[in-house]
């Protein structure tokens, strides 16, 4: 074994990554001052633990941010991907194929509707989203050329990814607003967050939600969710002529803060897009692979939209990997002669990566082998019980949970929805104080994410509410 760093290497390290690195979603002057906790090195991982440089460890509450699914170093994907390295570790898709990509295709058209016949291969959940909205709108002009079908229908609180595309029909304000003016015109339906509905009465707070109750049956067309639909439809009926299509992250917005849908809200949605005549893409890069408790989210509502997007839980959570999985009418529409310019000229130089590929074949063997689906109701179901009790605390708004993801918002009074000023930091707050109890959790605002490895122990689930409860006692 390696030796382990010493404090001093450690602190260079952390020092060079101050001085070179520009990280993600960061607000570098915090990261540099150690606000609100120290940059972390992670030297190593096995199973549901990370290993800081040090050698303490952590749970992966959030599986390295919502992709690893069977644990760190899973025997099965860690030997497919060696295989695969001792024959090609990359060579080009365009104009050339390779046996892990032909091989996943068929692994996942299995597991699919059987309306989805194509699979376009990329490398990220956001160029994922890029294929089928440039699919969707391409497909509207060979329809017809001078079609006016050159705009989007998503949700408010929607998160597709980061490039401009994705970016377009995002509605997510604090990631996006800036970007306004380099963005194409997309048409916003509400968001259907029952916690904080826009409909709720003048005389108080969420009439439509009850903290010991729960909701009511607001599905039925007089509660709120039946207002978001009912908007979706004034959208559709007033403007089909110029949405190419709709999209949507079925089930749960996860950026958003894990904002579950109600029932029967996905199959409406779907319908109505059928009734005006809009494609449907669905956006499970965050639903899919068993975050939902079932395979994919649209098996909860038997959806069948005409684009699905699938990326980070599909190699396991160990290398980049996306599909865009569409029909056999969208496919056709592309196919002509050469100078008719109906190919689909995108492609990206890490298209269906064979080592990637290769980890993804072996990650739907797993499930199947293994399976992790009906195997781990029961674990849920526990889970569940946990945080019901948890939502009983004053400083919980809402729990809301869909399967594996959960979001926890935390407010300053739970009798009327008062978040804490968005400046205390509350939810980062938390979850650094849970690295020091050796648990690693990313939060959204104040909403505090889990969505932990399928293959995680019931203690370790404990071990993550139970601290939670234990911070929350103490703000
Ligand atoms: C994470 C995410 C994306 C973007 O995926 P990247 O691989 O980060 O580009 C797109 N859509 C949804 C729903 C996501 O959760």
């Amino acid at each position: 074994m390696d030796k382990r760093l010493n404090s001093k290497q450690i602190k260079n390290l952390i020092n060079l990554d101050k001085k070179n690195i520009w990280h993600p979603f960061t607000q570098m002057a915090d990261w540099v001052k150690d606000v609100p906790s120290q940059p972390l090195i992670i030297e190593r991982a096995k199973g549901s633990y990370l290993y800081d440089a040090n050698g303490k460890k952590y749970i992966d509450g959030v599986s390295s941010l919502w992709l690893t699914l069977f644990g760190h170093r899973n025997k099965k994907i860690d030997s497919a991907v060696k295989a695969q390295l001792a024959k090609v570790a990359h060579s080009t898709f365009l104009g050339l194929t390779h046996v892990p990509a032909i091989e996943l295709s068929q692994k996942l058209l299995n597991v699919l509707p059987k309306n989805f016949t194509k699979v376009f291969y990329s490398d990220n959940g956001s160029t994922s989203v890029e294929v089928a909205l440039k699919m969707a709108y391409q497909y509207a002009k060979t329809q017809n050329p001078k079609t006016k079908k050159q705009s989007f229908l998503s949700l408010k609180n929607a998160y597709h990814g980061d490039t401009v595309g994705s970016v377009s029909v995002g509605g997510m304000g604090i990631f996006h607003s800036i970007f306004k003016k380099m963005l194409f015109k997309n048409f916003f339906a509400p968001s259907p967050y029952c916690y904080r509905c826009p409909h709720r009465n003048s005389k108080g707070i969420m009439p439509f939600y009850n903290k010991a109750k729960g909701f009511k049956e607001h599905c039925k067309t007089t509660g709120c969710a039946g207002q978001c639909l009912r908007e979706v439809e004034v959208i559709l009926k007033k403007h089909h002529n110029e949405i190419a299509a709709a999209i949507i992250e079925p089930l749960v917005q996860g950026a958003a803060g894990m904002i579950t849908m109600p029932k029967g809200y996905l199959s409406a949605f779907a319908a109505m897009c059928k009734k005006y005549n809009v494609l449907l893409i669905c956006d499970e890069v965050a639903t899919g692979f068993g975050h939902t408790g079932k395979m994919f989210a649209i098996e909860h509502e038997q959806i069948k939209p005409d684009f699905i997007c699938l990326s980070k839980g599909i190699t396991g959570g160990y290398l980049p990997l996306a599909a865009t999985i569409t029909t056999e009418k969208i496919y056709k529409s592309f196919l002509g002669k050469y100078e008719d310019f109906k190919t689909f000229f995108h492609g990206h130089s890490y298209t269906a990566n064979p080592l990637a590929c290769a980890a993804a074949n072996a990650t739907l063997d797993i499930f199947k082998d293994e399976k992790i689906i009906d195997r781990n109701a029961e674990k849920l179901k526990y889970f569940t019980a946990l945080l019901n009790k948890l939502s009983r605390h004053k400083n919980v708004g809402q729990i809301r949970q869909c399967g594996f993801m959960v979001g926890i918002e935390i407010v300053k009074n739970s009798n009327t929805g008062e978040s804490f000023d968005f400046k205390l930091k509350t939810g980062a707050k938390i979850c650094a104080a849970l690295r020091k109890r050796g648990i690693i959790l990313r939060p959204l605002g104040d909403t505090i994410i889990i969505l932990p490895h399928l293959t995680i122990s019931k203690t370790d689930i404990a071990h993550i509410v139970n601290s939670i409860e234990t911070e929350l006692n103490a703000l």
